[in-house]
């Protein structure tokens, strides 16, 4: 059972190659980006306290976010962990070292996917998904078989995050480059980064990362 990070920049990629993970290998995506949207859409205490932060594209705090991995962690089964869209900080990495230990657990490999800003911009500003199951899509490179319906679950709820748009991406982009990628670093020195280019197409890059994870658990 191996454990991963998926480590990138705002539309890197991680969601979408972590929903094609549970799907092809029984793991469990832990995106705490998708459980704060959850408390905010679900109109919880905790959703109302992070609202406005999230829509300037900041991030949250640590405790935060750190409270809700370990939840999750002692809940949910599955075959390795993927841990996407967190830790965003030293502080979280090392919550999670903590949270792994303490469970009896080590880290497998952390995934950095490598995309440049140009690129980012493009994909924020073309990204949709479903309402109803999450799927991701893209106007271009991952558009619809059938416009307007999503391929899994036929909803015709397809959505453009408030979040998506130019200016708040600029911020995301900022807090990414002065809190987050430190861990690239820090991971490194750990023995435990695999970069993976996240330009190439989406299926090259699920075998990029498939190759990582049956090293990793190889090894
Ligand atoms: P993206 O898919 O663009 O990388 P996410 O869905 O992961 O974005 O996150 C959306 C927002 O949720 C972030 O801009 C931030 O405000 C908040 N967030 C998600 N994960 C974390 C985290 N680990 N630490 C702090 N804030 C987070
Ligand atoms: P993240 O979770 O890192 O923010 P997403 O998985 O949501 O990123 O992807 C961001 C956008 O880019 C989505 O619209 C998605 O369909 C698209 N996308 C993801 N991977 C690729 C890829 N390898 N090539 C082109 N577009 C991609
Ligand atoms: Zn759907």
């Amino acid at each position: 059972m191996t454990n991963i990070i998926l480590l990138g920049p705002p539309g890197a990629g991680k969601g979408t190659q972590a929903r094609r993970l549970v799907e092809e290998r029984g793991m469990v995506q832990l995106s705490t980006g998708d459980m704060l949207k959850e408390a905010i859409a679900d109109g919880t205490e905790l959703g109302r306290k992070v609202e406005g932060i999230m829509a300037r594209g900041e991030l949250v705090t640590d405790e935060i976010v750190i409270g809700l991995i370990d939840e999750k962690m002692k809940s949910a089964k599955g075959s390795g962990f993927i841990f996407d869209g967190f830790p965003r900080t030293l502080p979280q990495a090392d919550a999670l070292a903590d949270l792994l230990d303490r469970s009896g657990q080590s880290l497998g490999a952390v995934i950095e996917m490598r995309v440049d800003d140009e690129a980012l911009v493009d994909r924020i500003a073309g990204r949709f998904t479903c309402g109803n199951c999450g799927e991701v899509y893209h106007k271009t490179t991952k558009p619809t078989a059938k416009e307007g319906a999503c391929d899994v679950c036929g909803s015709h709820d397809l959505r453009h995050r408030a979040d998506d748009n130019p200016e708040t991406l600029k911020q995301r982009l900022m807090e990414y480059y002065k809190k987050t990628s430190p861990l690239i670093g820090y991971y490194y020195h750990d023995g435990k980064l695999a970069p993976v280019d996240g330009l190439a197409e989406i299926d090259d890059v699920a075998k990029s990362i498939a190759v990582v994870l049956d090293r990793t658990a190889a090894s």
